[in-house]
């Protein structure tokens, strides 16, 4: 075939391709250029998730009515100098307008302040008319309409309009942060509106604008961050470990004023919360580093989401050190670990397999059949061995063994310190002697000592319970006799009503509650006394980060680890001798319960030999 020059449009539609990903990027690009525009006042309107209107409004400079034709055209910006290592404003590729103008129906009014009336163009599908006349105020209205009209393949990817709407409340707010003097507002039939009124400038305004944006409670769980390296500087919040989240969408770093979702940025976050922060959960933190233009290269990608610093070290550096400073003033130290010697020698549960699994049921078998299970209060134990691996009998077995725990038939309390029974040393977790600080069990078996976190193990079972739920039974649920009303940002609740059938299942019962707010009528009877609030929430959380980018069985187990942490009954609780060796048998039953849903090790193995060694015996 013969080599031709792609059509204007063609182009267009390409360069689209990479800048408009979904209404939501449009939103962020007609921001961007009213914030450049040095507009105190944005407003933006939405319906059916964007996708069939946008509309943001600004009282910026405006376009002359002879540059509007230019302002809609490839390429054309005026915005960057000679040096596109020296950028300054959230602009300067020229590409968006001309891209969603071949995508969608763009309209494009402005009004300078010297001029007496306001020039309307219109660009459907690439094709340009005007400039005409229009009636206006000064600054400028972008509208579009009918978004990838003319690219239905891209249509095909846009998620429910209620979560295109989320996605664009989610990029406002993540640009507002950073220009609190701007008022913003969004409304629309597609939302609840939101208007975040100009805060002043300055660090207080800054803090005031991020309560608006992340709740008031912030404030008073961050640490204020001022710190300077080279000529970088650092300024922003960082939350306090305990105020931490299921997700990472509350972090939010802005390189000289621009939104940027940096791998490095992240990297430096988690590092710098390493030791205070568990592995699964992340800090709420607000950064703003700011720099010389000319040592950090934004035109990494279309998006301009992207950066790449000169000095990567240094940045990551003050990041680190600069948070790690301000936890370490307000009293928050790090955890200290010593006796390292000691721990390595601790075999971590979950490494290996506690025993092949072909192994297994024989195994248990010969355990129950010595072991007098008839005198012990945990017989629906026995009574499901491994079929309870897929079925609705393992859920049961997990449940019975959480409240008929309450009800346990007084054992000899000083068994601990009995002779074990053979069978039981024999058994991979060996026979539980002891529970201390009541959540570790101390077990021997023939040749080690193995300690098993209650608390962790349970979460584990409760876990894998929850997951059989999904195919077989639901789970009971336990009604509340005052339904729990949860107070929500509208777009979590929409994601947690998505989802509600499956969390019914679970034996979690919601309703949306007004626009608002979530109503829990039912809680599963698994997880005993729950903090209804914060399992919620973090469901929420949970949801929002894999609705997007993850297939519905990710999400639903996260969803059932969620669920899982939450389930407090063992934490804390004290267990008879039987108990503690019933749930040491379920565990040997229960595929993958070496470690919890966080990877993290549900019990330790000491070998006898290793002790010895310890104790300089060999
Ligand atoms: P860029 O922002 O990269 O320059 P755009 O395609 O987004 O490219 O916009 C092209 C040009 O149109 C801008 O450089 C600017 O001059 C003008 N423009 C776009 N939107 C506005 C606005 N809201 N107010 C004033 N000028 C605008
Ligand atoms: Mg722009």
């Amino acid at each position: 075939m013969a080599i031709k020059q792609l059509t204007e449009t063609i182009i267009n539609q390409i360069a689209a391709g990479e800048v408009i990903e979904r209404p939501a990027s449009v939103v962020k690009e007609l921001v961007e250029n009213a914030i450049d525009a040095g507009a105190t006042r944005i407003d933006i309107v939405t319906a059916g998730g964007g996708k069939n209107l946008i509309r943001v409004s600004d009282n910026g400079s405006g376009i002359p009515s002879d540059e509007l034709t230019l302002a809609v055209a490839r390429h054309c910006t005026s915005k960057l100098t000679d040096n596109v290592h020296d950028i300054r404003a959230l602009g300067f590729r020229g590409e968006a307008l001309p891209s969603i103008g071949s995508v969608s129906r763009l309209s494009m009014k402005s009004r300078i302040a010297e001029a007496d009336s306001g020039f309307e163009v219109n660009v459907h599908g690439g094709r340009l008319e005007g400039p005409r006349p229009t009636p206006m105020n000064g600054g400028t209205i972008a509208e579009v309409r009918d978004l990838f009209f003319a690219t239905p393949a891209r249509l095909k990817f846009m998620k429910t309009d209620r979560a295109e709407a989320t996605a664009i409340s989610d990029v406002v707010k993540r640009v507002a942060i950073a220009f609190p003097h701007i008022r913003f507002s969004i409304a629309g039939s597609d939302r609840t509106p939101l208007d975040l009124a100009a805060t002043g400038t300055g660090s207080t305004g800054m803090l005031e604008r991020i309560s608006q944006v992340l709740g008031k409670e912030f404030p008073e769980n961050a640490i204020a961050i001022d710190a300077m390296r080279d000529g970088v500087r650092l300024s922003g919040f960082a939350g306090i470990p305990a105020f931490n989240r299921a997700n990472s969408l509350q972090q939010f770093a802005y390189v000289n004023g621009r939104p940027v979702r940096d791998k490095q940025i992240w990297g430096a976050i988690r590092g710098a919360y390493a030791d205070v922060i568990s592995r699964d959960r992340h800090p709420v933190v607000v950064l703003f580093l700011n720099l010389d233009p000319a040592l950090v290269d934004v035109n990494v990608h279309p998006a301009k989401a992207d950066v790449r610093f000169r000095d990567p070290g240094l940045v990551r550096g003050l990041i680190v050190g600069a948070i790690r400073e301000a936890l370490g003033q307000s009293g928050i130290r790090a955890a200290t670990s010593g006796a390292d010697a000691m721990l390595n020698s601790f075999r971590l549960g979950g490494v290996e397999p506690i025993r092949p699994a072909a192994q297994r049921w024989q195994g248990a078998a010969a355990v129950n059949q010595n072991y007098n299970v008839q005198q012990s209060p945990y017989r629906p134990f026995e009574a499901e061995p491994v079929a309870s691996h897929g079925g609705e009998g393992f859920a049961e077995t997990v449940q019975a063994f959480l409240y008929d725990g309450a009800t346990a038939l007084a054992t000899d309390t000083r068994a601990g310190m009995a002779e074990a029974p053979q069978e039981l040393l024999s058994a991979p977790l060996g026979a539980a002697r002891a529970q201390i600080h009541s959540n570790y069990i101390v077990s021997q078996t023939e040749d080690s000592l193995v300690i098993v976190d209650q608390h962790a193990a349970h979460e584990r079972l409760v876990y894998e319970a929850l997951k059989n739920a999904l195919h077989s039974k639901p789970l009971p649920a336990q009604l509340l006799l005052i339904p729990e009303i949860v107070d929500l940002p509208e777009e979590d609740v929409g994601r947690l009503v998505a989802h509600a059938e499956t969390l019914a299942r679970f034996g979690l019962g919601i309703e949306s509650f007004g626009p608002g707010a979530i109503a829990v009528r039912e809680t599963p009877s698994m997880l005993g006394e729950i903090d209804t609030q914060k399992l919620i929430r973090d469901l929420a959380d949970e949801i929002a980060e894999h609705d997007t980018s993850d297939g519905l069985k990710a999400i639903l187990d996260h969803v059932a680890a969620t669920m899982a942490c939450h389930g407090s009954v063992r934490a804390g609780r004290r267990l008879k001798p039987d108990e503690m060796n019933a749930l040491l048998r379920q565990m040997e039953e229960t595929p993958g319960s070496g470690t919890c849903n966080h990877g993290r090790p549900t019990y330790i193995e000491l070998k006898l030999t290793d002790i010895e060694r310890l104790f300089g015996r060999r």
